[in-house]
């Protein structure tokens, strides 16, 4: 058994880390979270670098990479910063979902527009009342002659304020059938007539921000349903596999830089006339955030190679998506003791990856569901 990247990825990866370092040193991604600015001119060497084209196939413009090839991009952005990772991934996201079930049209008039840059997407699917139940979505579109008119709100979505964003929102369309027969994918602006945004103040993620997103009577053109009338689950589940391995990746990334910063910290830390690393009870915490953090990256890894083989990966996804979550959660609390106050205080990025990290078991569905899952893979019938 072999577990080599190759050249190419490692490149990847190496121009990665040069272009952050450029464009994203560590006073920037602390002064964009206080500010809880969008990295604007961050995502324009994004699209420079082509790392928006990577995922894409090269008939649409982009560079024919793969799951792996996301998962380097993931760890290393999120290695600097998961809020950062997000302004990347949420639009990659629903980018991939329009190659998989958009029609040959709309992708020729979405993709090239991502690809270069003049608009972002963001996906909308929570809502008040229908977080891990997504059945109880209210949001509704309705037919109108050649247009459809979307009512409801929506919670949660990252990024829907960001400059040019296009929100990917999920409506019923048939508000009798269940959710995975009567849900659809329609592509609006932000901006158009009807549609009201409201950032939310939230623990972290504070350069991709997250929103309220209303919509009162927005009429959009039936070229705006992706994937077909009702067929919204199908666009969601095209997806999910990237969507899950990207997301361990993130966190496996932001976790090990939170493991790498305390152990810088206890090396240079002296209390009691030697290094506070070279006392057992934090050598060994610093030992199991390492071990925790490792085993997180080969459940990733597995899965993001499976998935790259174009084997049936839910169990393995699932399994990655919750443990890196929770690995990063794990080392985000246990670095914050290692540094003790230093830890908590904002001018050091302890404190920030602190607050980036809750966000981790709750979005893209939660540790809990992530387990009922992984049970009902099993046989049981956990709901
Ligand atoms: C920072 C952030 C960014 C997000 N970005 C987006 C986005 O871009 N787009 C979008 O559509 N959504 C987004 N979300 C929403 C996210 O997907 C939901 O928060 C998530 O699905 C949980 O829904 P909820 O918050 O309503 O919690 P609830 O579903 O109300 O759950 C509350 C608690 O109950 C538990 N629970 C619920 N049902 C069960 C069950 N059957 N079994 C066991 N436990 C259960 C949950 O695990 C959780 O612990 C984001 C959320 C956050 C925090």
């Amino acid at each position: 058994m072999e577990m080599e990247f190759s050249e190419e990825q490692n490149m990847l990866r190496e121009s990665i880390r040069k272009l952050m370092d450029k464009h994203a040193p560590p006073a920037k991604l602390r002064q964009w979270d206080k500010d809880r600015a969008y990295p604007y001119e961050l995502y324009d060497a994004w699209v420079e670098a082509g790392l928006l084209r990577m995922p894409f196939p090269e008939a649409y413009g982009g560079l024919g990479g793969n799951v792996i090839d996301m998962a380097i991009i993931a760890e290393e952005l999120s290695y600097r910063s998961a809020d950062i990772g997000m302004c990347y991934g949420g639009n990659i996201f629903c980018g991939l979902n329009l190659v998989h079930k958009a029609s040959e049209e709309q992708k020729q008039f979405w993709l090239p527009q991502f690809l270069d840059g003049k608009i972002r997407f963001s996906i909308s699917m929570s809502e008040p009342d229908a977080g891990s139940d997504i059945g109880a979505m209210r949001t509704n579109a309705r037919r109108d002659g050649d247009d459809y008119i979307i009512n409801g709100q929506k919670l949660w979505a990252t990024s829907a304020g960001a400059k040019n964003n296009v929100i990917n929102v999920y409506v019923k369309t048939d508000t009798k059938a269940h959710y995975r027969q009567g849900m659809s994918l329609f592509l609006v602006e932000h901006d158009r007539p009807g549609v009201k945004l409201r950032k939310l103040d939230m623990l972290g993620r504070r350069c991709a921000g997250t929103y309220e997103v209303f919509f009162d009577e927005v009429r959009v053109p039936a070229d705006r349903l992706i994937g077909g009338e009702n067929k919204g689950w199908d666009v969601v589940m095209a997806g999910l596999q990237v969507e899950r391995v990207t997301a361990a990746a993130g966190a496996v990334g932001a976790a090990q830089a939170i493991v790498d910063l305390a152990i810088q910290f206890a090396k240079d830390r002296r209390q009691f006339g030697k290094p506070i690393g070279n006392n057992q009870a934090i050598a060994h915490m610093l030992a199991d955030m390492s071990t925790e953090v490792e085993a997180a990256r080969s459940l990733m890894w597995r899965a993001a190679w499976l998935v790259s083989a174009n084997k049936n990966a839910l169990r393995e996804i699932t399994m990655a998506k919750l443990f890196a979550s929770e690995a990063y959660v794990k080392v985000a609390n246990q670095g914050m003791q290692v540094m003790g106050g230093y830890g908590y205080n904002a001018e050091f990025d302890m404190e920030r990856y602190f607050r980036d990290c809750r966000a981790a078991t709750v979005a893209a569905g939660t540790s809990q569901i992530q387990r009922n899952l992984i049970a009902n893979l099993m046989g049981f019938k956990v709901t």
